[in-house]
């Protein structure tokens, strides 16, 4: 019995953190998820940042993956910007609802900040051009990257967000996203599951990492993303580490976006280590 059910969890492939065209993914939704299939992936939630929208257009796809709803959150914390995932959310709540309106508008004002600042460094007229690109998708700084790059400010888009965008640089406005207790909130009223995205990736100092950590459990928090793409096996056992301290659950998933990334690839290893409990078992 016990071998049985081994066995056929050896045989499911999660991936709780992937992109559609819905925000900064190169796939439509549909494509995701036959992308996704082809991969072997089992069980897929497609995570937008502050959208739910390609979930709501999702066609039934024949031999797709399970389907997991999510969302990826921005937030800040202490001037540092933060995402955090909400897993297994009814999307069409009226939680859902408030929250994708009002990042929405987060979004859009943050976005015409960016513009304004653009402009203070030789690049005009850059928030009318990154809405063009963006169309009626939210509107995010990779839309403002590949305007860079088109009007030849920049070689590509990472040097548009080395130059331009990145951590430190002009177009880097953070502060105006809802705080982290209001979308964990959020994601709780929508029968979610509140994930730390990739803590990882906050560029933060051991002591700092732990101190959000804390503060996120205290919010209300239930999971970090132990495992983010292809990923340091040091860096998994410290998230690891960091479950068992705040009594925290696991998540797993490649962050993918499109297909020529190979650090974040649909159907890659996300195991998690054996001491986590994952996210899914309380689904
Ligand atoms: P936003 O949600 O508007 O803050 O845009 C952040 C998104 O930009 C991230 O989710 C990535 O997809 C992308 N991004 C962030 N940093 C870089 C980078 N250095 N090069 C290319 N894309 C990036
Ligand atoms: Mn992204
Ligand atoms: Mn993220
Ligand atoms: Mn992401």
């Amino acid at each position: 019995m016990l071998r049985g059910r081994a066995a056929a969890i050896s045989l499911m492939s999660f991936d709780l953190h992937t992109h559609t065209s819905a925000s900064d993914g190169a796939l439509t939704p549909r494509e995701l998820v036959r992308h996704a299939a082809a991969a072997g992936v089992t069980t897929l939630a497609i995570t937008d940042h502050d959208s739910v929208a390609g979930l709501l257009e999702l066609p039934h796809v024949a031999g797709s993956p399970q389907i997991v709803a999510g969302v990826e959150f921005s937030t800040t914390w202490h001037g540092t910007g933060v995402h955090v995932l909400g897993l297994n959310i009814d999307a069409r709540s009226d939680a859902m609802r408030t929250a994708t309106g009002a990042q929405r508008a987060a979004r859009r004002e943050r976005a015409e900040r960016i513009g304004e600042r653009l402009a203070h460094c030789g690049v005009p007229n850059a928030f009318a051009q990154a809405q063009r690109i963006a169309g009626n998708d939210n509107i995010s700084r990779v839309h403002f990257a590949a305007h860079l790059v088109e009007a030849g400010h920049a070689r590509s888009p990472q040097q548009a967000f080395k130059r331009y965008l990145g951590a430190g640089k002009a177009g880097d406005v953070r502060n105006t996203w809802a705080p982290l207790a209001q979308v964990i909130e959020w994601i709780r009223a929508a029968g979610g599951t509140a994930t730390l995205a990739h803590p990882m990736k906050y560029g933060l100092t051991r002591t700092k990492r732990r101190a959000l950590i804390a503060a996120f459990a205290a919010s209300g928090g239930q999971a970090i993303e132990v495992i983010s793409g292809r990923q340091d096996p040091a860096r998994t056992q410290a998230l690891a580490d960091d479950c068992t301290s705040y009594g925290l659950l696991a998540s797993a998933g490649s962050d993918f976006h499109r297909p020529d990334e190979p650090w974040a690839r649909l159907g890659m290893p996300l195991t998690l280590p054996a001491a986590c409990t994952p996210v899914w078992d309380r689904w």
